[in-house]
């Protein structure tokens, strides 16, 4: 079947009434765009900057949100400081969507390096302006409108949307999302991820996570008897290092759906990033050797050395193959005997077939929307979706955002993106369970 044939099947002409509900409140939201975008500024001019963590403030704000709207919610904290809002609303019973968003942001670190004052909220030439504002408070808080204007015009749903707000993702989610999920808290068909994806494309996969610690023992001695006496750790981090650049040629191979994502994918990476060879970054592994310690002074022999590596696990590879190729290396510089490896994460990619009903959803409402045929692609990098995957939700990121600023310096929205994103937001619950 053709997309428009899938398209027709599952919107048939007697949801005729869900296009028009969703007309309708397309129009509300029109109508009420102030409040949304002073909602947005409301929320950035709260810092909830993770590290260290403090979500309290930010969190308070948004249960007054959900207060004024009459959306029930319930708090759970795993840890003190660490409050998870679960909002609910329309019919037990039937479907479930569920939306997550996270409330941290990261720092704004050095704030004589930002055009503007990274909490000030402002408006400028149609953006919103600070921290936070692509990743993720105004996708959060676009959906949490596009619901509460629902609410308030008593949208009469079959199913029911599940709303969870996270307090830890830039700090890995074990408080929050993942902690959600191995406590029960999370069930539903579909999932949400309003993440930065910009206004004309979709996440429907991204890559695993894999952490890798060495460390590397040697033998002291005096640093004028190098390399005759004692075994030098830091000179044999330097060689591991550099074989374990080995890791980036393995890759994943794809055929039919996913091979043609894949392609698209490359292709996004390669109008973003537009870097020679950075397309390689979404179906290979990428190994990047963030941080390096070693040695205790200049002239002593380096008993220890550390290394820490973050590499990224494109879909079809297995983080498994990953280690077995690091111990592999290891044995044949004949470390082994003195070599640690220690693993965090080791997770495959994920994703969700583009003919599952919440992607073809939200290409449906972009162009009706936007006239724009919304572009659905894997990322390079991975936020907490993947435990919603792993659970087996079918879920998508899509949010307003400018790549510039993302975890980085001057981040900002245009309003205008906010705006349809709430629409879409909207759209899609309509879509999925009007
Ligand atoms: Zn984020």
């Amino acid at each position: 079947m053709c997309y428009n044939q899938i398209i027709a099947a599952l919107w048939p002409p007697e949801r005729m009434s869900v296009f028009m509900q969703q007309h309708e409140i397309w129009k509300i939201i029109d109508e009420r765009q102030e409040d949304l975008i002073r909602f947005c500024q409301d929320i950035i001019r709260i810092p909830s900057e993770n590290p260290p963590g403090d979500v309290e403030d930010v969190t308070k704000f948004i249960c007054d949100f959900l207060d004024t709207y009459h959306i029930p919610y319930e708090i759970v904290r795993p840890v003190p400081g660490c409050p998870n809002i679960l909002a609910t609303f329309g019919k037990k019973g039937g479907k479930r969507v569920v939306f997550n968003g996270h409330c941290d942001v990261v720092p704004a670190g050095d704030e004589s390096k930002w055009d503007f004052p990274p909490y000030s909220g402002e408006i400028k030439d149609g953006r919103i302006l600070g921290r936070g504002t692509s990743d993720m408070k105004c996708g959060l808080a676009s959906s949490l409108f596009a619901i509460a204007m629902l609410a308030q015009h008593n949208a009469e749903l079959s199913g029911e949307i599940l709303y969870t707000i996270v307090p830890d993702e830039e700090t890995g989610g074990y408080h929050g999302t993942q902690w959600l999920f191995e406590h029960g808290y999370i069930k539903g068909d579909w999932g949400i991820v309003p993440e930065p994806t910009g206004f004309d494309n979709i996440e429907v996969g991204q890559k695993g996570n894999l952490g890798i610690h060495l460390t590397l023992t040697g033998r002291s001695a005096h640093g004028s008897l190098a390399p005759y006496v004692g075994q030098s750790a830091v000179e044999d981090m330097m060689e591991l290092c550099q074989a374990l650049k080995e890791l980036r040629e393995i890759h994943g191979s794809y055929d039919g759906e996913i091979a043609q994502v894949m392609e698209v994918s490359k292709q996004a990476i390669r109008n973003i990033q537009k870097a020679p060879g950075v397309d390689n970054c979404m179906d290979h592994v990428t190994v990047n050797f963030g941080v390096i310690q070693g040695g205790t002074k200049y002239n002593m022999v380096a008993d220890s050395c550390q290394v820490d590596i973050d590499c990224r696990v494109p879909i079809g590879v297995d983080g498994e193959q990953v280690q077995e190729k690091v111990a592999e290396i290891v044995e044949r510089l004949g470390l082994t005997d003195r070599c640690k490896a220690e693993y965090r994460g080791g997770r495959t990619g994920n994703y969700c077939s583009i003919n599952d009903p919440i992607v073809l959803s939200a290409r449906r409402c972009a162009k009706e929307l936007m006239d724009i045929d919304l572009i659905a692609a894997y990322q390079w990098a991975s936020s907490d979706t993947r435990y919603f995957r792993e659970a087996g939700i079918s879920t998508i990121q899509y949010g307003p955002s400018n790549a510039e600023g993302i975890h980085t310096y001057n981040e900002t929205v245009d309003v205008k993106d906010v705006v349809s994103a709430c629409k879409m937001y909207a759209g899609m619950i309509l879509d999925l369970i009007g």
